[in-house]
């Protein structure tokens, strides 16, 4: 077992094997650039990034036409609001969104508000899920865009996609998803749930850092997006720069990889969650799950242990590599905004811990966390006066 246990999937996931294995000859032997239209080097690398562009395109039901290459999910989510609204105008253009989106989501969403654009924040309720109705409710005359995450980073619930894709179509808005956490581990169609712009990453499934794309719906309807990189027109236009062609392969190959695996994946690393929960539950009072209990991604597990800060127990869990509820806001000590959204109070937010399993996480691993978890808890809860007179009041009662 290899020390400290990773149960940090969220943040980042290893590179499958089978995946730097396809990507290595991109970078020696097979090293053309694809915009090379002259020459065989150039034919051999556009092949390539056609190939992985189809892997993508069919883990999620679209056409390869409709795959941008990006750096990242941040990047697509950059692209995919600011692009409408910039070719709508900022300005008196409205927006609606949810407030447990992702800072990739909400900081474009800020850089919009300064240039005159309305965005509408709608709530979540105590799972962490969006009311499409409510949807229905915010969109007016104005509104350009819906933007609602395919799965939530911190506690991992998804969203009605099926219903909010049905509301934005009904009213001719664009519906854009932030998949990066949910692609290629649940099942998505772009047709069937009518999304027109998609963002995902390649590190998130198992491919290299520095990768994603951008899903550009181009037909019923066929979205305008303004480019945000200007340069040789590559990726029909909206990005431009040499590609990364062995990033491309690799995203393309751990799509592919996702797909077969998809569902004996999410069936074994669920019961893995299951297994650390049903361990953790039973001899720790004062733990409450996070999220959806129905729809929610496989790999997460976020809890909140009352009596314990979570930095004070990650400082504990050498031999756990695991995160305070939001990375991004990991290093300052501010509560997590889902958390807070769905309800927890500001000392609940930063007793919070979200455990993120993954494709390679082994029931060994989970033992091991699991009682790691567990004896950390205790230590922590044994130097807290307020747990003891708070287990003191229970006793006496
Ligand atoms: C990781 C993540 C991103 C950012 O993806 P990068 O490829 O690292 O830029 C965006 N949204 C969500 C929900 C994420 O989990």
């Amino acid at each position: 077992m290899r020390l400290p246990v990773y149960l940090d999937h969220h943040a980042t996931t290893p590179c499958d094997p089978k995946v730097v294995e396809a990507m290595l000859p991109f970078f020696t032997e097979r090293f053309g650039n694809p915009a090379s239209r002259s020459h065989r080097y150039g034919w051999e690398a556009e092949e390539a990034v056609q190939h992985a562009r189809e892997e993508i395109a069919g883990l999620i039901g679209a056409r390869a036409k409709e795959i941008l290459f990006m750096s990242g999910a941040t990047e697509a989510n950059n692209l995919a609001i600011k692009g409408v609204l910039e070719d709508h105008g900022y300005a008196g253009s409205h927006v609606v969104a949810c407030v447990t989106e992702h800072a990739s989501v909400l900081d474009p969403l800020a850089y919009a508000e300064g240039r005159g654009t309305a965005v509408t924040y709608l709530p979540v309720d105590a799972a962490g899920r969006i009311d499409p109705e409510q949807v229905r409710d915010a969109i007016r005359e104005n509104t350009v865009l819906v933007t609602v995450m395919a799965a939530n980073n911190e506690i991992g619930t998804i969203p009605p996609l099926d219903a909010l894709g049905r509301v934005a179509r009904e009213r001719g808005v664009l519906f854009h998803t932030d998949a990066a956490q949910a692609f290629g581990k649940i099942p998505i169609d772009v047709d069937a749930m009518r999304i027109d712009l998609l963002s995902l990453s390649g590190h998130k499934i198992y491919g290299p850092k520095g990768i994603g794309a951008l899903y550009a719906r181009r037909r019923e309807p066929r979205v305008r997006l303004e480019a945000q990189i200007h340069g040789g027109g590559h990726e029909r236009k909206m990005r431009s720069g040499t590609l990364n062609v062995p990033g491309a392969v690799g995203l393309g190959r751990a799509a592919a990889i996702a797909r077969e695996r998809m569902e004996t994946d999410a069936s074994r690393i669920a019961g893995l969650r299951d297994r650390f929960y049903m361990k953790i539950m039973p001899v720790l009072d004062r733990v409450r799950r996070n999220g959806d209990p129905e729809k929610s991604l496989p790999n997460t597990l976020s809890l909140t242990f009352d009596y314990v800060e979570a930095e004070a127990l990650l400082m504990d869990l050498e031999d756990v590599a695991i995160t305070p509820a939001s990375a991004c806001s990991s290093g300052s000590f501010r509560p997590s905004h889902v958390l807070l959204a769905i309800g927890l109070g500001v000392e609940q937010a930063l007793s919070t811990i979200r455990f993120g399993l993954g494709r390679f996480t082994t029931e060994e691993e989970i033992d091991f966390a699991a009682e790691k978890v567990i004896e950390a808890v205790r230590r922590l809860r044994s130097w807290s006066p307020l747990y003891e007179e708070e287990r003191g009041k229970r006793a006496g009662a």
